[in-house]
């Protein structure tokens, strides 16, 4: 199908990009990479009047460290992200999941900004900046916000960015030292996205894990952080008996997604079995 017509702008300023939000009440759009808001209005979910190209402003670009944080712009794409040095070394989750998004096309277009503000339950980022801690930085018409990744994920396709806001960051914590990260994903065979995404991050003290933050994605209809399963490894050695331990304890309470591709407990069971592969990774 064909979208209907509509007018583009491009921002210069995230100020600019707000005031034009706000003159077209509701009407206008935001478009980073377009590889979620194109396809959605080819099929008419989605028919706005303006499209307000944010791609090109330089202060929502790439990738640095600053007071204890790795600052990732909003409109830093998944291939750069995927090629980062920094990340690499410390916090790796973000490298080995920006390499199994998509294809090549999608890595080099899409937005780790825009892949939020769109949150499809089946999306990799929302598990990894769960598990990473991180905040997510948004302006608006009243000035400069930052949510906490736990908290960002409100529903279905829905997050705390309000319809005349800007995503500007993700703030990422430098993990302490004796930190490890990884992300274990079943990818749906055709589009890549995730049937289960699995982000880890574990702090060791000794051979024990002092602190671990676990972020599931694709298994509910928002991400969400799993406390039953970080509760089971929290104070014991990362051993067969505790990662067995935190895969039957994974996904306890949450309403699982059934559709075409799997169904409740299928999900239920990959989510146990990526669960175990991530923690296998790190031991
Ligand atoms: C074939 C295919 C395969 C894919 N496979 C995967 C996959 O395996 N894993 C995965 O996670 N994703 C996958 N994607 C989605 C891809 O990662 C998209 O790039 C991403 O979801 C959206 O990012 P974008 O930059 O393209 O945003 P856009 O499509 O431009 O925007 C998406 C939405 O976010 C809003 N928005 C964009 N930027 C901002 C901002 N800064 N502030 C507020 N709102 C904003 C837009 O208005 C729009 O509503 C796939 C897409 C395709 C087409």
């Amino acid at each position: 199908m064909v979208a209907t017509s509509f007018d583009y702008q491009k921002a210069t300023s995230v100020e600019q990009a707000i005031s034009l939000l706000q003159s077209h009440d509701g009407d206008a759009k935001l478009l980073a990479g377009g590889h979620s808001l194109i396809p959605t209005m080819k099929l008419r979910l989605n028919s706005p009047a303006l499209l307000i190209d944010v791609s090109k402003i330089e202060e929502l670009r790439g990738i640095r460290e600053e007071d204890g944080h790795i600052v990732i712009g909003a409109m830093t794409t998944h291939y750069e992200i995927a090629s980062s040095d920094l990340l690499a070394k410390k916090a790796p989750m973000f490298v080995e999941a920006a390499k199994v998004i998509g294809d090549i096309q999608v890595r080099n277009k899409g937005t780790i900004g825009g892949s939020l503000a769109h949150a499809d339950p089946a999306a990799d980022w929302p598990a990894v900046v769960i598990a990473s801690g991180a905040k997510i930085k948004i302006h608006g018409p009243d000035g400069a916000r930052t949510v906490d990744a736990d908290d960002f994920f409100t529903g279905f396709y829905t997050t705390a960015v309000g319809e005349n806001d800007v995503l500007t960051s993700i703030h990422v914590p430098v993990p302490p030292k004796g930190s490890k990260s990884t992300y274990a994903k079943f990818p749906q065979p055709a589009s890549r996205y995730a049937l289960v995404g699995c982000a880890v991050q574990l702090t060791m003290d000794g051979n024990k894990v002092s602190d671990c933050s676990i972020g599931f994605t694709g298994v509910s209809d928002a991400a969400f952080r799993d406390s039953n399963a970080e509760a089971a490894l929290k104070g014991k050695e990362l051993s067969g008996e505790s990662i067995q331990a935190a895969a039957d304890a994974c996904a306890d309470g949450v309403d699982i997604m059934s559709d075409h591709f799997a169904s409740e407990d299928y999900r239920k069971h990959l989510a146990g079995v990526f669960l175990k592969r991530a923690l296998e990774n790190l031991k």
